[in-house]
């Protein structure tokens, strides 16, 4: 039996359930120490899903030491970090899971030749999706750049099985030290925020295997046309569980086969929309310019605005258009957005506003606690139009006629808008307890008012496309 440590890096793995590098650490039979460090990546998350992270770090810790076992925290630069635990441990190895955006890749590599030259083993593992981004080949071998082929590919190779949880994880003779969560104060950017966020956040990864049960077990069915209305209760709320890795994709994906061969067709929709996340990392890791640059070539010379007070209105849900405010107010107040209005909200500031999808996007990454960096970079490339598989520029969603389509009742609208109701729900008055006091708003005033009559938004809109499809 191995008698070196071996640590166990985590970033976003909460999970003891499918995670290869624990199981690999776990079954070489040396003593595992977890360890996350806060460093420069972890300090510069939006304020949203670094709060978000400190939840999932904390029942994550509290699942460890059920089994026996701790979650080391310490700060610092990584190597420096890993150094000195080695050293102070007699650590043998250092595990983790891959990452998969450049800067991740190219810190992972480097730490992973940094390790080896001092003799210390340095391995990576699979972990955080369906399949390696370099698994779904076109026929050329090269990557997918449109998503239903992608899709054919992937279903057609089907998904590996899970892993199960450790049996056992064997502690080192010695615990390392750990510094505080609490000294980390991952909430503090919230500020009151927090408080409101966390009535809705389900942590853990108990939690999220639960929360996959039930939707497995009943919104399932339905799923194909519910999930486009966003006051229904018809999708699986397990993006933010995913950010964090409290569950894995591929449980996800089997759960979800199940629920099919069981006789509940619409899991097949769902499974492709799980399939959308791949996809996007699939092509963040292929293309990691899609993160900050327009995606298709030629989009530089749109243009675009920069942020402005009119921008301000849209992030405080004061734009006076009742589906973009409600939308904005649900990711105030739960920290997540329905897709369907992610999609109306991204619209509006692209091209009602001509806003610069980067300045949403990093709003984006701000307030939303399933923050994920390819899904957010690649929605917001495909809503502005300049994406990949994106949709046509011209196809300008209009919010009222989209309110009209998939909130016919206005429930969404009556949720998030206090404004004009004479007993406005809990969740609509939330926004106001959310919101900094600076912003100075209240339930009782009037309604804002529009910031942009639609029909002429639209029109400036596809006069702008039009210049930049005449220059191409
Ligand atoms: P379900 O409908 O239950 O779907 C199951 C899972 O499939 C989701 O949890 C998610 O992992 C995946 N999925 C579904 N739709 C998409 C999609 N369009 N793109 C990628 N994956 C998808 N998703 C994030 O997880 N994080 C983000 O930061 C994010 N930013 C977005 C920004 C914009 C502008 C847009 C248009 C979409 C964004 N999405 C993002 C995708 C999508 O809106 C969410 O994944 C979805 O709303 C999550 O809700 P759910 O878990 O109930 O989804």
């Amino acid at each position: 039996m191995a008698e070196k440590p071996i640590i166990l890096l985590i970033r976003r793995e909460m999970r003891l359930h499918d995670h290869p590098a624990l199981f690999e650490a776990a079954r070489s039979g040396a003593p595992v120490i977890p360890l996350l460090i806060r460093d420069d990546d972890l300090e510069g998350l939006g304020a949203a899903p670094k709060w978000r992270l400190g939840q999932a770090i904390e029942a994550f810790s509290a699942r460890l030491a059920a089994q026996g076992a701790r979650l080391i925290l310490r700060s610092g630069a990584p190597e420096a970090v890993l150094r000195a635990l080695i050293a102070e441990a007699g650590a043998g190895a250092v595990y983790w899971t891959r990452r998969y955006h450049l800067a991740g890749r190219e810190a992972d590599a480097a730490l992973k030749a940094a390790l080896r030259a001092d003799g210390v083993g340095a391995e990576s593992f699979a972990g955080s999706l369906l399949h390696e981004p370099w698994q779904i080949a076109t026929q050329e071998g090269g990557p997918y750049r449109v998503f239903t082929p992608f899709w054919k590919a992937l279903r057609g190779i089907g998904v590996a099985p899970p892993l199960p949880a450790p049996q056992e994880l064997r502690a080192p003779i010695h615990w390392p030290d750990s510094e505080n969560l609490a000294d980390w104060a991952m909430g503090a950017a919230m500020n009151r925020g927090a408080a409101v966020v966390a009535r809705h956040a389900r942590v853990g990864e108990e939690t999220a295997l639960a929360q996959l049960a039930e939707f497995c077990d009943g919104p399932i069915e339905g799923y194909a046309t519910g999930r486009d209305f966003p006051a229904r209760l018809a999708t699986s709320g397990l993006s933010e569980p995913l950010s964090v890795g409290e569950i894995s994709p591929r449980q996800i994906w089997h759960a979800g086969l199940r629920a099919r061969d069981e006789g509940r067709p619409d899991a097949e929709d769902f499974l492709r929309e799980l399939a959308w996340r791949d996809f996007a990392w699939h092509l963040l890791y292929h293309f990691p310019q899609m993160e900050h640059a327009n995606w298709r070539p030629g989009w530089e010379g749109f243009p675009w605005r920069g942020d402005s007070p009119v921008v301000e209105r849209w992030r405080r849900g004061q734009t006076g258009e009742p589906f973009v405010d409600a939308a904005m107010r649900e990711m105030f107040v739960t920290g997540r957005m329905h897709n369907r209005a992610r999609m109306i909200a991204a619209s509006y500031l692209t091209k009602h506003l001509l806003t610069d999808w980067r300045v949403g996007q990093a709003w984006f990454a701000e307030c939303l606690t399933d923050w994920d960096r390819a899904s957010n970079a690649m929605g917001w490339q495909w809503v502005a139009g300049c994406g990949p598989d994106a949709a046509p520029y011209f196809r300008i969603f209009n919010p009222v006629t989209q309110a009209k389509k998939f909130d016919p009742e206005g429930a969404y609208l009556r949720a998030w808008i206090a404004e004009g109701q004479r007993h406005p729900p809990d969740t609509a008055l939330a926004f106001f307890e959310a919101a900094p006091r600076s912003w100075g708003l209240s339930p009782g005033a009037p309604p804002p008012r529009p910031l942009v009559d639609l029909a002429e938004g639209r029109t400036r809109a596809l006069a702008a496309y039009e210049t930049l499809r005449r220059a191409g």
